[in-house]
């Protein structure tokens, strides 16, 4: 974390898990230990059906409401997609844009990635881009090269002043949900080769200014070395996300002076 220069941000995402009532019930629960607010912003990204219920329960709690994913058109037939006005009038205020769950089984594109980023921000909302190699990618020491090329492509056409509501999320896909987790060296590395990216694009005041977080298995256990790390500016945590003790302690992690 550089807190001089960028915000820490620790988001979950629940994935396809809580129902609405099970959404009451962890706020209830939230609001028991919930600590207040030091260093980093807190948000949960939800099921699209649970948004309104969240915006309601969170609402005291100092935790923003992100959505998982959005569609780039603006309205029309398009049926299941939900738009970026949609989500913005439900007071979302993040969106996951291009999670590993999302290429692997929706077949998201960077180019598409590029155009929900655009959505989102042209929404007046902050995007999470999800960036990650697989095992195999790593094994043949193409990561660097893979995530710059993702990276640039999900950023295509994004202004330096926007650039500043968008969060690097970097979660190798071999660490997602597995229990398996990158060391906090090879995860600086990547988040540090991110911001390097990110220079070479917008200039060295701009790329410090963006949080990069770090995602795959993030739990209480690891998430202060990881943080420790000068590029990790959060974390984007989902298994850790949807049990409120876990979430907390990466939160007071994240919290420490
Ligand atoms: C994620 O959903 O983005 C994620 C990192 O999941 P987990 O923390 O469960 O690995």
């Amino acid at each position: 974390m550089n807190r001089r220069y960028r915000k820490t941000v620790i988001a979950g995402n629940w994935k396809m898990n809580m129902t609405a009532s099970e959404t009451k019930k962890f706020a209830e629960e939230m609001k028991k230990i919930m600590p207040r607010a030091k260093w980093c912003d807190t948000l949960i990204c939800v099921p699209s059906c649970n948004i309104a219920t969240a915006a309601k329960a969170f609402k005291d709690l100092r935790i923003a409401v992100g959505a998982e994913n959005v569609y780039y058109e603006e309205k029309g037939a398009y049926t299941g997609e939900v738009s970026a006005n949609m989500l913005k009038d439900l007071a979302v205020k993040y969106v996951i844009c291009g999670h590993s769950e999302r290429r692997q089984y929706f077949g998201e594109t960077d180019q598409i990635v590029n155009k929900k980023v655009h959505a989102v921000l042209d929404a007046g909302m902050n995007p999470i881009i999800c960036v990650g190699e697989t095992l195999d990618q790593r094994e043949t020491g193409i990561t660097g090269d893979w995530i710059a090329l993702q990276v640039k492509g999900a950023l295509y056409g994004v202004s330096a002043d926007k650039l500043r509501r968008c969060i690097i999320a970097y979660e190798p896909i071999w660490a997602i949900g597995t229990g398996k987790t990158a060391t906090a060296e090879q995860a600086g590395e990547v988040c540090g080769n991110i911001r390097a990216t990110i220079r070479s694009l917008y200039g060295a005041r701009v790329a410090r200014s963006v949080t990069i977080q770090y995602g795959g298995s993030m739990n209480p256990k690891n998430a202060a070395e990881l943080l420790a790390q000068p590029d990790i500016d959060g974390g984007l945590i989902g298994g850790a996300a949807l049990k409120p003790e876990q979430f907390v302690d990466i939160i007071n992690a994240a919290n420490q002076d």
